[in-house]
């Protein structure tokens, strides 16, 4: 793909992820920094998968130059997602549609930080928009951080729901904390996130209901 960029004078995007900065010990995440992956744990693929991406899109800029676009893309939800994806947001509000069991991993005091899917295309659009001299990764998503506990009272409370919690394993690697530094993007592409956590959930409980027939 980086090939054909280049022959066609074509701007190349990729989509990285907030993986790559693995179970971090810097928090919040800026681009500067490198990350604390485990190589060979079972979320590895994904996470050295999207380095590896990275280093052969910034060496290929380096030898090559063509016009390549980087966005670290945090944990994102909304309609249009699949409601068997089995990530949080999706099984929390399925499981509270459903009246099942919430299955929170661990104790629930792993946060994440996340992300309203219109705000996200919002970002990528003014990412792939921005001058050529930009050429550096963007962390994308909303900085404002929640545990998991406080995510599960939520969707519950909007849910109007009494599913009750039931505790499992926490998956190996499992990061502990994730929030990004979203001070570049705000100072070179003029973006930040617009939707409050409860708005983003509202309208994607709305969603999940049309999709499971409720
Ligand atoms: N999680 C959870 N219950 C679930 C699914 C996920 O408690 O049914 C936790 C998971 O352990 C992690 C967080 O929610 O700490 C976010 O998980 P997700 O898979 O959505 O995203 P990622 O771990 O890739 O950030």
């Amino acid at each position: 793909m980086l090939g054909l960029a280049k022959r066609t004078n074509a701007r190349i995007f990729q989509a990285s992820t907030s993986g790559v900065y693995g179970n971090p010990h810097v928090h919040p995440q800026e681009e500067t920094y490198w990350g604390f992956v485990n190589p060979i744990g079972p979320r590895s693929c994904y996470d050295e998968g999207k380095r590896c991406t990275e280093t052969l899109f910034f060496g290929y800029n380096r030898q090559h130059k063509p016009e390549i676009k980087v966005a670290r893309i945090f944990n994102t939800f909304g309609p249009g997602m699949s409601v068997s994806d089995g990530r949080v947001v999706s099984n929390f509000i399925v499981q509270a549609i459903r009246g099942e069991p919430f299955t929170l991993y661990g104790d629930g005091s792993q946060t994440r930080s996340f992300c309203y899917v219109d705000d996200l295309i919002d970002e990528f659009i003014k990412v792939m928009w921005s001058p050529l001299s930009l050429v550096r990764p963007y962390n994308l998503g909303n900085p404002v951080e929640y545990r998991m506990e406080e995510l599960s009272s939520l969707i519950l409370k909007l849910t109007d729901s009494d599913s009750e919690i039931t505790h499992k394993d926490l998956p190996i690697d499992d990061p502990k904390q994730r929030q990004p530094d979203i001070q570049k993007a705000k100072r070179d592409l003029c973006w930040e996130p617009s939707f409050t956590l409860a708005e983003a959930l509202a309208r994607t409980i709305d969603y999940c209901r049309n999709e499971l027939f409720v």
